[in-house]
């Protein structure tokens, strides 16, 4: 059933009643390493970026329509040299959390200001604690500049950090126990993510060569954990309490559930709405608008039109 836009903002959900709580904004495309598994957050390749007071104009009407929560993203967010001044603004909209997705490598020299600046929380990419597995997977030797930037988010006061360790066979997995005593050690929540396909490779055989199914993992932690907490609008992840340590486990690929419980919606670096991950088919163009001076309501009902966009995996696949 379409529900009309003023019971939307009243309520800020889409066709499928899924509400909306958060946004997740790509502000670059660029990046300083070049993982082997990389999925880019489905963008597809621009070097356009937008200005802090353009960012800022986006989120003042994410606000108002009822968004709760950012999450800045890219390529690499901290390789803008703006990054500290975005979050200012950022904060001086007063939403509930603002949160940062980076590699690390840089966070040794910002993780400080970014406090000061209000960013609430950061996750850090991080899949390996051997040299030459951050070699390969990244192509370059930045292993201990990003060990020094998860240190110092936690130095400086962000709680939570957490590190997104996406598994792979034959490439990291059996290092999964030693991320979890690193992390466990630094009061750092371990993320185990689930490898998706991705664009990276223009073929599946990646994928189908290092894929590891958390599922065995996963059974293991459910009998050792003293306690076990399932993330309902965070696409069910389930959480593991163990031996004073916590793991989460997310599942991205095509799944029913990730859909039915997705209450997200994305910016694109060059400044379109992204309603789903992983499409790019039915984007909706803000940024245009705002250059050419739209009023606020007008850029409202473009937010409206790509909430409306929105049409979960299990729609076409059932
Ligand atoms: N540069 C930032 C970083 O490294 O965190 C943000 C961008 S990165 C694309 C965002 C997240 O997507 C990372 O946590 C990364 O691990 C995850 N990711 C990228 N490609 C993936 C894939 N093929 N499967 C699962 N997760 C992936």
């Amino acid at each position: 059933m379409k529900i009309n836009d003023s019971e939307r903002i009243a309520n800020l959900e889409d066709n499928y009643n899924r509400p909306i709580f958060s946004l997740r904004i790509s502000i670059t495309n660029r990046c300083n390493i070049n993982c082997l598994y990389c999925h880019h957050d489905g963008m597809m390749p621009s070097d356009d970026e937008m200005t802090p007071d353009e960012i800022y104009q986006i989120l003042k009407i994410a606000k108002s329509i009822g968004i709760k929560k950012i999450r800045f993203s890219g390529g690499e967010p901290l390789i803008r040299k703006d990054i500290v001044e975005i979050i200012k603004k950022t904060a001086l909209l007063d939403f509930k959390d603002i949160s940062i997705t980076t590699n690390g490598i840089l966070l040794e020299k910002y993780a400080e200001e970014l406090f000061k600046a209000g960013l609430n929380r950061i996750n850090i990419s991080f899949d390996t604690l051997d040299p030459e597995t951050y070699k390969t997977i990244t192509s370059k030797n930045y292993l201990n500049e990003a060990k020094k930037g998860i240190l110092k988010a936690v130095e400086v006061g962000f709680d939570p950090v957490k590190i997104n360790m996406v598994v792979m066979k034959g490439i990291n997995d059996t290092e999964v126990m030693d991320m979890f005593e690193f992390s466990k050690n630094h009061g750092i929540i371990l993320q185990l993510i689930e490898l998706i396909k991705s664009d990276n490779c223009n073929d599946n055989s990646f994928t189908d060569k290092h894929h590891f199914d958390l599922d065995t993992l996963e059974e293991d932690l459910g009998k050792i954990a003293t306690k076990v907490k399932t993330r309902q609008f965070m696409q069910d992840r389930k959480k593991y309490f163990v031996d004073n340590g916590e793991i989460e486990i997310v599942r991205p690929m095509d799944n029913t559930k990730f859909c039915e419980n997705c209450t997200r919606l994305r910016i694109t670096p060059e400044g379109k709405i992204k309603p789903c991950l992983l499409r790019n088919d039915n984007l909706v163009d803000i940024i245009t608008h705002i250059r050419n001076g739209y009023s606020e309501d007008k850029i409202k009902n473009l937010f409206l039109k790509g909430i409306n966009n929105r049409e979960p995996y299990y729609v076409n696949n059932e």
